[in-house]
C-alpha cells in the first residue's frame, strides 16, 4: 500500500510537473479586438487580450512610421486613454518612452484597451468617420517588445449597420470578422477597410482579386475589372508568379486625390471620382494599380535590405529606394503599354516627358539617386519652398535608370533579355532562395549577370553620381530618338512661379540660377505691378512677350515693404524632348524593341 501510495504520489508529481511545464512554456498569445461603437467621434477602440507572458511588467510599442512611406509620422500621438486589466481589476502603467507602454502585469494574463483617434484620410494613415472606417496596422495596432514574431487573432467589431470589411488577413472559418495573422509584420501590412463599401472581384492568374470601392464614382464595375485583370497579368508575367493566394485593392473615390501604398497581399489607391470618365484620368488610375501592384513583387518581396523586417522604433536608410519606387513606376508605364492601354505614341510621349521633367530640374544636378533614396525621410514628404532646387524624385530619376539599365541588357543581349529578366533573376536569388534583401553590391550584380560587363561606371556615374546620360546612346537599342525642341530657341524666363489667390500674385518657387534668383526675387513676393503697370495675374504669361536681355521692373511687397526689382530677363535654359521611333529600324533594334513592349 505504502509502495502503492509511493507510486500514487509520484504520478501525481508527474502529473504536476507535465502540467506545470506545458503552463510554463506555453506560448503566450495575442488576440486584439476592434470596435467603433461612436464613428462620428473618430475613435476606434482596441482591446487587446495578452496571455502566458511571463515577467514583472509587460512592454507594449507602437511604431512610429508606415512602411512604404519613409516618414516619422508619430502614430502614438494619437493613442489616449491606455488602460490594463488583469482580470476586472486595473493594473498600473507608464509610458517608457513616445511609443512605448509598461504594464506592470505581475506575470498575469492582461487586457489593455485604448483609443485611437483617427481623422486623416490617407493611404498611410486611419480614418474614420459615420460613412467607413479606414485603417492601417502600424497606426492601430500595439504589439509586445520582443514578440513581432507571434502570430495573432483580429475581432473587427463593426459600427451597427456596416456590413462589411475588405482586408489582407486571413478570415478564421465559421467566425465572422475574425483574421488571423502569422506575426505582427503581417497584420501590420494589412490594411482594413469597413463599411458598406462595393465590392467588385475578378480572377487573375487564378487567384481571386476584390476591389473594395468606397465612395461613389463614375466607373464601370465590368469594364474596370477587365482591365484590372488585364494590368494585374501583365505585371505577372515579369515575375512568371503571383506569390499570394488573395489579393485586395482598397480604393477610396474622392473629390480630388491619387496616389497609393503597397501591403503585403493588398493596397490602398486613392482615387478622383470623376477621373474614371475621361482616358487620362482612366489610364492614370489604371497606371496606379500597375504600380502598386508591381510592388507585390518589387519591394514587398524583392527588396533592398533595409526594407525589412522592420525596425518600427526609427528610420531604416537604404540607397536603393530609386529601385524600389522608380522601377516600379517606370514598369507602370511599360505594363500599360504591354497590356495596350496606351499606345505607341502615348508611350514615347511619357518616355519625352519624364526625361524632359528630370533634366529641368535644379535638384536634379544636386543630389544623386541614391542620395535622393537616402534621405527620403527628410526630404521626399517635406517639400518645401526650396525642394525643386535642391531634390530629386527618386521616383523620376529611378525611373529614367530602370529604362536605361533596360537599354543596357537588350543590347548586350541582341534583344534576347531586358530588365524583366534581371528583375526576375534577382527575385529568384534574394526572395525565394536567400529569403532577405539584397544589398547595393548584390543588386548591381544582379544585373551585370544580364549585362555581361562591369556596370561601375553606369553606377558611379548615374546612380551615385549626378552626371547627365546620353539618352540617345541608350534608346537607339530599341530605334527611340530624343529630340530637344528648345535647342534652338532663344526665349526668355522669369524663372519664378507665381499663385495667385484672390488677386495677389504670390511668388512660390525661385528656380536656381534663373532670372528671378538673380534678380533677388524671393519666395513669398507679392507681385504689385511690372514695368509701371498693376498686376493682379502671373506675370509669366506676359514674359514671352520680351526678348533675352530685356529688363523688368518688378514691384514686389515684401513683408509689406514696396519695392522695385530689376529683373534681367535670361535665356530659357529647360530642354523639351520628343521621343520617336527612328524611320527605319534595324533588325536588331526592331527584336529588342519588340522584347520591349510585348515580351510575350
Ligand atoms: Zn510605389
Amino acid at each position: 500500500m505504502q509502495k502503492i501510495i509511493h507510486y500514487w504520489a509520484s504520478g501525481v508529481l508527474l502529473l504536476l510537473s507535465v502540467i506545470f511545464s506545458s503552463s510554463a512554456s506555453a506560448a503566450p498569445t495575442i488576440s486584439y479586438r476592434l470596435s467603433m461603437p461612436e464613428p462620428h467621434t473618430h475613435y476606434f477602440e482596441v482591446e487587446m487580450r495578452l496571455e502566458d507572458f511571463r515577467g514583472k511588467n509587460l512592454d507594449l510599442t507602437m511604431p512610429v512610421w508606415t512602411p512604404g512611406s519613409y516618414l516619422i509620422r508619430e502614430f502614438p500621438k494619437n493613442v489616449e486613454a491606455f488602460q490594463a486589466f488583469v482580470g476586472d481589476k486595473p493594473v498600473s502603467t507608464s509610458k517608457l518612452d513616445k511609443n512605448t507602454w509598461r504594464v506592470a502585469s505581475g506575470g498575469k494574463d492582461v487586457t489593455v484597451k485604448y483609443k485611437v483617434y483617427a481623422f486623416e484620410l490617407t493611404v498611410r494613415t486611419s480614418f474614420l468617420d459615420a460613412s467607413h472606417g479606414y485603417l492601417n496596422g502600424t497606426s492601430v495596432f500595439m504589439y509586445p517588445e520582443g514578440h513581432k514574431d507571434l502570430p495573432s487573432t483580429l475581432t473587427v467589431v463593426p459600427f451597427k449597420g456596416w456590413s462589411k470589411v475588405s482586408t489582407g488577413l486571413a478570415p478564421v472559418p465559421g467566425q465572422q470578422f475574425t483574421y488571423r495573422a502569422p506575426n505582427y509584420d503581417v497584420l501590420a501590412d494589412s490594411p482594413i477597410e469597413i463599411g458598406n463599401h462595393q465590392v467588385l472581384s475578378f480572377e487573375s492568374n487564378g487567384v481571386k482579386h476584390e476591389v473594395a470601392m468606397y465612395g461613389d464614382a463614375n466607373y464601370d464595375p465590368s469594364q474596370l475589372t477587365a482591365d484590372m485583370k488585364k494590368v494585374t497579368e501583365e505585371a505577372a508575367k515579369v515575375f512568371g508568379e503571383l506569390p499570394v493566394n488573395y489579393y485586395l485593392f482598397i480604393v477610396h473615390n474622392l473629390p480630388a486625390g491619387g496616389g497609393g501604398l503597397e501591403h503585403l497581399n493588398s493596397t490602398t489607391l486613392h482615387a478622383t471620382r470623376t477621373a474614371y470618365g475621361t482616358r487620362s484620368g482612366y489610364n492614370g488610375f489604371l497606371t496606379l494599380v500597375a504600380h502598386e501592384y508591381f510592388h507585390l513583387w518589387n519591394v514587398k518581396r524583392l527588396r533592398p535590405i533595409a526594407l525589412g523586417p522592420f525596425d518600427y522604433n526609427q528610420e531604416v536608410y537604404t540607397n536603393m529606394l530609386w529601385v524600389s519606387e522608380g522601377f516600379t513606376s517606370y514598369y507602370a508605364d511599360v505594363i500599360m503599354r504591354r497590356a495596350g492601354f496606351t499606345s505607341e505614341r502615348e508611350h514615347l510621349e511619357k518616355i519625352g516627358s519624364s526625361i524632359t521633367s528630370v533634366e529641368n530640374t535644379p535638384g536634379n544636378k544636386v543630389v544623386s539617386a541614391a542620395e535622393s533614396s537616402f534621405n527620403a525621410w527628410i526630404k521626399q514628404y517635406r517639400p518645401d519652398e526650396n525642394s525643386y532646387n535642391t531634390h530629386l524624385s527618386y521616383y523620376s530619376k529611378g525611373a529614367l535608370l530602370g529604362m536605361l539599365l533596360d537599354m543596357e541588357i537588350l543590347k548586350a543581349t541582341n534583344g534576347t533579355k531586358s530588365l524583366d529578366d534581371a528583375m526576375k533573376a534577382l527575385y529568384d536569388e534574394y526572395y525565394k532562395k536567400k529569403k532577405r534583401g539584397f544589398t547595393d553590391e548584390e543588386f548591381q550584380k544582379g544585373i551585370e549577370k544580364f549585362t555581361g560587363r562591369s556596370l561601375d561606371d553606369f553606377f558611379r556615374r548615374y546612380v551615385f553620381g549626378k552626371e547627365t546620360p546620353e539618352y540617345n546612346a541608350f534608346l537607339s537599342t530599341v530605334g527611340i530618338n530624343l529630340t530637344d525642341l528648345n535647342l534652338n530657341t532663344n526665349q526668355p524666363l522669369l524663372g519664378a512661379a507665381i499663385s495667385t489667390s484672390s488677386g495677389k500674385p504670390l511668388v512660390t518657387i525661385v528656380t536656381r540660377n534663373g532670372s528671378a534668383w538673380k534678380a533677388g526675387l524671393n519666395v513669398n513676393d507679392e507681385i504689385i505691378g511690372m514695368n509701371g503697370y498693376r498686376v493682379t495675374d502671373d506675370i509669366n504669361k506676359s514674359v514671352p512677350a520680351y526678348e533675352v536681355g530685356d529688363v523688368l521692373e518688378v514691384v514686389v511687397s515684401r513683408s509689406g515693404q514696396l519695392m522695385i526689382l530689376p529683373v534681367t530677363l535670361l535665356k530659357d535654359p529647360t530642354v523639351k524632348y520628343r521621343a520617336d521611333l527612328v524611320s527605319s529600324l534595324s533588325e536588331v533594334q526592331r527584336k529588342a524593341y519588340q522584347k520591349w513592349t510585348s515580351p510575350k
